[in-house]
């Protein structure tokens, strides 16, 4: 029963099986092989539009050349303050931009919304020496909360980026989830809801190591095959990643894996909902649930081999905020969760609860 993230299961054997087949044989190396290739025709076929495709191995390295695409080293980046870049990419964000800063923005569940990023804007107007200058907006969808933007959310906020001048970077790291959620086509998720550069991520939802930076403006594409290389994350064997991408895309398979992990996700909700004294502060949407468990409970699934994370309650009011012997914790699911794995979860939550 590991719901400690998304990654702590393998990877799906279709895309291992790629990987197998793709190493028959001589390719051209660094990124020029026919893998390579069609994997961003794929993505331009997935999202309706020609994209320029980097592939990389971490959703870090995809985040920050993305965000190194879009703002000069004086430049800055407006995202939640509790965004992935903000928190957990050991700077890597400021590195790759030479400097830039990330700007964090409170906001209830994970997102950023309108009046927040307007009041920023006006703290850091154009033309002040003394101060970094605005340059890009970056979104997780799904969030870090594992909530969502509508797509009228999104066209509100980059709109507004846009108007100001900003370029739009968005998070993917689980944006298959994301799509499968919002019911729409990864285009109206992505660029015609104003996004610029989409970190697209694969390896969370199935792939082995492998995430696209996609640009929608491929105007903006023209420094990244330098960026990518002094980033060290030009594979020479690159028709792995590509090998990796193809199968990710391939008869939807990236919607599939999406899913089914959506649906354990749902199935966990569905049960902890009906266990009396567990709550959750905000409804899940994706693969991700956030709870607040009876200290009884939260022990007796520990005890049982049950593995998540604990969760910061900085995002919480003081009416959700967990009480003495409660805690707070984050349950993430994956293609590679079965149901049973949530069943016996469940079963053991229910016991404790004495039911
Ligand atoms: C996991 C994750 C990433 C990518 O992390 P890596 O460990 O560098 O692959 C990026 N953004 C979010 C929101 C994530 O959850």
């Amino acid at each position: 029963m590991d719901f400690a993230s998304d990654n702590a299961g393998g990877a799906s054997p279709r895309i291992l099986q790629a990987i197998i087949a793709a190493n028959a044989g001589f390719t051209a190396a660094y990124g020029e092989d026919e893998f390579t290739r069609d994997a961003a025709v794929r993505i331009s076929d997935a999202f309706e539009r020609d994209c320029a495709v980097f592939l990389v191995t971490t959703g870090t390295a995809a985040n920050a050349l993305a965000l190194a695409a879009l703002t000069p080293p004086w430049g800055a980046v407006f995202c939640h303050e509790d965004a992935h870049i903000c928190d957990d990419e050991c700077g890597a964000p400021e590195f790759y931009t030479g400097g830039a800063k990330l700007v964090g923005l409170h906001g209830p569940q994970g997102k950023i919304t309108a009046q927040g990023l307007s009041d920023a804007l006006d703290l850091y107007p154009r033309g002040r020496v003394k101060q970094v200058q605005p340059a890009a907006l970056s979104l997780s969808q799904a969030t870090e909360c594992g909530t969502l933007y509508t797509l009228s959310e999104l066209a509100d906020l980059t709109d507004l980026a846009h108007g100001a001048g900003l370029g739009v970077h968005m998070d993917g790291a689980r944006f298959a989830n994301a799509v499968e959620t919002l019911g729409c086509t990864p285009a109206e998720a992505s660029w015609k809801a104003g996004i610029d550069v989409l970190s697209f991520g694969a390896t969370k939802n199935g792939a082995l190591a492998c995430e696209a930076v996609i640009v929608f403006d491929t105007a903006r594409a023209a420094d990244l095959p330098f960026r990518r290389k002094r980033a060290g994350h030009t594979l020479s064997k690159g028709r792995f990643l590509g090998a990796q991408m193809q199968a990710y895309l391939a008869d939807d398979h990236w919607r599939e894996l999406a899913r089914g992990a959506n649906e354990m996700a749902a199935r966990l909700a569905h049960g902890l909902a009906a266990i009396p004294g567990i709550r959750a502060p905000w409804p899940r949407q994706v693969n991700e649930m956030f709870v607040v468990l009876p200290g009884a409970i939260d022990r007796a699934l520990r005890q049982a081999g049950a593995r998540y994370y604990d969760w910061g309650t900085r995002g919480l009011t003081a009416m959700q905020a967990p009480g003495a012997d409660e805690s707070f914790v984050r349950l993430v699911t994956s293609f590679a969760t079965t149901h049973e794995q949530v069943d016996y979860f469940l079963r053991i939550a229910r016991t404790a609860a004495g039911g």
